[in-house]
């Protein structure tokens, strides 16, 4: 029985050696099992004959070379002498294990499917490099003819691509310093964007500024124009009223003439006051005033103020003396009081009047005769009437203010006629 066991160092399977033939076989060529201590094991197997599953032949590679039996595949250990005993077999075996594993180009002991294996491997390694070696042979035949003419189109495009690689760093150059250019006119436009932004932003407040403006503007005109309408409307209504006899009516009560309710005039049986009297005399200067100003006429001599009952004559010559056309009854008797010069100044007036308004067809009941302070011809109790009061009656010095009033009524029916619309 061996003790010593020898394993293959690929499939790590025990391997047997054997007696009759000297050589290292695998375990798995016995039949009847693979243990190495079995009883089996110890049996020598029959010489000559190759074991089940080995090889019958030399091996054949696929190129048709006869494969020579070499150390890789077995290994002739030499032959046992015959009536050796155990130990010393068994030293021996160790000593052949020794020897094959220690052997130059044989790395280890292997079994037989292993060297099978490995002998395939090798075969295929073989008809590879085979290939290669042909392929290498015909490049190295063509290469040189090929080579010629393609390295000169390879160069060929070479200098193209080298060309066009210089043409589109130039062009990348080109691109690189247009960014730079649209990037600060970006800048710039973003700038005048913000600025106009914030002008918009201003136009806008301005804008709702004017707005406000204008409808207050809008409201303003639009009152305005209610006024003028309602201002035209009292304009029409004006220029069709007749303004003289709107403003002055002159009138009779009895021998007393009346001018706007206020008599002109006192008889012993009729004491008016001298208030009312007075304030006859404003009504009729403020209507010989309007009335000089209707047709144009600048007064000779005077300047006529109307003044309610504190009317009065202005004179133009000497020292601008002024000339009351009021009184209170108390003036003195002599011939040159202040009121008496005051009425015939009116005369004067009036007769100025009456003579310009004479050439547009003015008429006139009764003669004015200033410079004597008498109005009308004649004599006797239908001569002239004086309004002087110094040495005068009453009843004459009323009747002549009534003449007066005559006259000055019809003055005012002609002014009426002539600058007042029908
Ligand atoms: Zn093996």
């Amino acid at each position: 029985m061996f003790s010593t066991r020898f394993l293959c160092q690929h499939c790590q399977q025990p391997l047997k050696l054997r007696q009759s033939s000297g050589t290292v076989c695998s375990a798995q060529e016995e039949p009847g099992g693979t243990e190495a201590d079995s009883g089996s094991s110890t049996e020598p197997e029959a010489s000559g004959g190759p074991p089940a599953g080995a090889p019958s032949s030399p091996r054949e590679p696929t190129d048709g070379r006869m494969m020579q039996p070499s150390a890789a595949h077995f290994t002739l250990v030499g032959r046992f002498p015959s009536k050796k005993t155990l130990g010393h077999i068994q030293k021996t075996h160790a000593h052949i294990f020794d020897v094959i594993s220690d052997l130059e180009g044989v790395d280890r002991a292997l079994c037989t499917e292993c060297t099978d294996c490995l002998l395939e491997q090798l075969d295929r390694q073989l008809a590879q490099a085979q290939l290669d070696c042909q392929t290498y042979r015909r490049c190295l035949e063509l290469g040189p003819q090929g080579s010629e003419a393609e390295g000169a189109a390879l160069q060929s495009e070479l200098w193209g691509l080298m060309l066009e690689e210089a043409r589109l760093v130039r062009e990348l150059g080109n691109l690189d310093r247009s960014h730079a250019k649209v990037a600060a006119h970006l800048t710039i436009a973003q700038a005048e964007n913000a600025e106009l932004t914030q002008q918009d932003a201003q136009h806008v407040r301005d804008l709702r500024a004017l707005q406000w403006q204008q409808q207050e503007l809008s409201d303003q005109l639009s009152s305005l124009g209610n006024q003028l309408s309602y201002a035209q409307l009292q304009t029409r209504a004006l220029r069709a009223t007749d303004i003289f006899k709107a403003t002055f009516e002159i009138s009779e009560d009895g021998p007393l003439g009346v001018i706007n309710g206020f008599r002109l005039g006192r008889l012993p049986g009729v004491p008016v006051g001298w208030g009312e009297i007075n304030a006859a005399w404003g009504q009729a200067a403020l209507l010989l005033l309007a009335l000089s100003k209707a047709v144009g006429l600048q007064f000779q001599r005077y300047r006529l103020v109307a003044c309610g009952s504190r009317s009065y004559l202005k004179s133009l010559t000497g020292d601008g003396e002024e000339l009351p056309l009021a009184s209170e009854g108390r003036d003195n008797v002599f011939l040159d009081n202040k009121f008496d010069r005051a009425m015939l100044a009116f005369l004067d007036c009036l007769q100025q009047f009456q003579q310009e308004a004479g050439r547009s067809g003015l008429r006139v009941p009764y003669t004015v005769h200033a410079q004597g302070g008498l109005l009308g011809d004649g004599v006797g109790p239908t001569g002239p009437y004086s309004v002087r009061t110094h040495l005068n009656t009453e009843e004459q010095w009323t009747a002549a203010l009534r003449r007066m009033l005559s006259n000055l009524k019809s003055c005012l029916a002609w002014a009426s006629q002539r600058y007042c619309p029908k």
